[in-house]
């Protein structure tokens, strides 16, 4: 491990000096019910953006700013070094939308009134993301206020929409991110291995879902007068989702598995070294795991194995007395994981050609794609990932653990597109309560994750080279 150079260390110091008033800018930021979710927080998800761009442009970026969108506002800042240009550019993203607090009684304290308790900021928000966005804010201000720049050209992006699946922020890099001459991206939005233990994130799963719908020509009908004279759509859709997998929980659809590509015994063997046990992703909730047995670990089907969930089913009215009515439309959401090798279209394409074969008689089957994104593996020895694991090895004091997620992060995928490749070096823990009640970051936790953000600036500017602006 090398020491930090002078640069790194003033940068650490300013850090370090000023932590008191980062876990204050934390809890201002919390303050916020940024929630994307809830169109009545609209407001709050603006506010929120508008504090952002504030606070960049005192840290010293001074041209921070809204960019507009169809819905939330995207904060764009970025500071270069005016041409002839000799660094990299680093793109800094971060997302200051939170999900929906959920159920105000099983919060000990008010969810958008952060407080500190047991050495963390509780609040919504405090772990996913806004605590590990404002790391990297840390970082930039104390490197402008020590070195008096950066040593890598950075462009932040932050956006308010990700827990709604980042729409806006697509379209925006798909038009204008090959004009943003970045050569990577770092992202801080998953978790460590362990307190202590920094991990980077190499592979996520993709994610496509499909809305199933079947109908039954004319409308809902008397189920008395018509029972066994009309076809029910409601008991076609149970059949053909219960098709879908075969008793001991292998995916069903033909062709499925066939272009999924293999990880090799290598990868399985540093997998079953570093990974969680079945336990620790089962956690202490007590979850139970799915009957279907099989020798792999949970890790390795969380991860490497594609999956098919029924998230949603709708039949009929579902009112306090329900209603003796066979109805006409009925409905499932289906959630797909897919692994390397699967390409979402044609996937789509098996499940269609799959839900037709197994449709009983009379069944008008139709299924909408609502969103598709592919399995996505980036290299380890990368050189932006390796910046990453030097940065957060020099910090921790360990080396970096390499992880497989089983979770999707499109924008990902739309940077790796452009030939960004990004590094996923996240600081949350299994227990900081992300999308539940009380969560919670570590005050000590973020002025680790500042200081290593403070390092891959430092790394990337030393390692990278540049691509020229286009
Ligand atoms: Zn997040």
């Amino acid at each position: 491990m090398q020491s930090d150079a002078p640069s790194v260390r003033a940068a650490l110091e300013y850090a370090r000096a000023n932590a008191a008033r980062f876990t204050t800018r934390l809890a201002e930021l919390v303050r916020f019910a940024s929630v994307s979710g809830d169109a009545s927080r609209r407001d709050d998800v603006r506010l929120c953006a508008e504090w952002l761009v504030r606070t960049l442009r005192t840290i010293g970026l001074p041209h921070a700013r809204l960019i507009e969108t169809s819905g939330a506002p995207l904060v764009f800042a970025s500071l270069r070094r005016s041409a002839p240009n000799g660094r990299a550019t680093i793109l800094v993203y971060g997302h200051y939308d939170v999900q929906p607090p959920g159920p105000s009684a099983e919060w000990h304290s008010p969810p958008f009134t952060p407080t500190i308790r047991d050495g963390a900021v509780v609040g919504r928000g405090a772990s996913d993301d806004k605590g590990q966005l404002l790391a990297h804010v840390n970082a930039i201000e104390s490197w402008i206020h020590t070195a008096g720049e950066l040593p890598v050209n950075v462009v932040c992006l932050f956006e308010g929409e990700e827990e709604i699946g980042s729409p806006a922020l697509r379209r925006f890099l798909r038009t204008h991110g090959p004009r943003l001459g970045v050569q990577a991206a770092i992202i801080s939005d998953t978790r460590m291995r362990a307190v202590d233990r920094p991990a980077i994130t190499y592979a996520l799963r993709g994610k496509m879902r499909i809305e199933l719908v079947v109908l039954r020509r004319g409308r809902e009908v008397h189920a008395g007068e018509f029972a066994g004279a009309v076809f029910d759509p409601a008991r076609a859709l149970a059949s053909i989702v219960a098709s879908l997998h075969e008793p001991g929980g292998r995916i069903a659809v033909d062709g499925f598995h066939d272009s999924i590509r293999v990880a090799s015994a290598a990868e399985r063997t540093y997998m079953k070294r570093v990974g969680p046990s079945d336990a620790e992703i089962l956690g202490s909730g007590g979850l139970e795991p799915a009957p279907e047995t099989c020798e792999r670990s949970l890790y390795e089907r969380t991860t490497l194995d594609p999956a098919i969930s029924v998230t949603e089913l709708q039949a009929g009215d579902a009112g306090e007395h329900g209603k003796s009515a066979i109805p006409a439309r009925t409905s499932a959401m289906l959630d797909l994981r897919l692994v390397a090798g699967q390409d979402p279209r044609r996937i789509a394409q098996l499940v269609r050609t799959h839900a037709r074969r197994f449709a009983p008689p009379g069944a008008h089957v139709a299924l909408r794609i609502r969103s598709a994104s592919p399995a996505l593996v980036l290299d380890p020895r990368n050189a932006a990932l390796r910046a990453g694991a030097r940065a957060a090895e020099a910090t921790f004091g360990r080396p970096v653990v390499f992880l497989r997620s089983g979770g999707t992060i499109p924008v990902v995928d739309t940077l790796a597109s452009l030939g960004i490749p990004t590094v996923l070096l996240g600081f949350a823990l299994a227990d900081d309560g992300m999308h539940a009640p009380n969560e919670r970051f570590g005050v000590r936790r973020f002025a680790q994750a500042t200081e290593c953000a403070i390092r891959f600036l430092a790394e990337a500017g030393r390692t990278l080279s540049p691509r020229p602006l286009q």
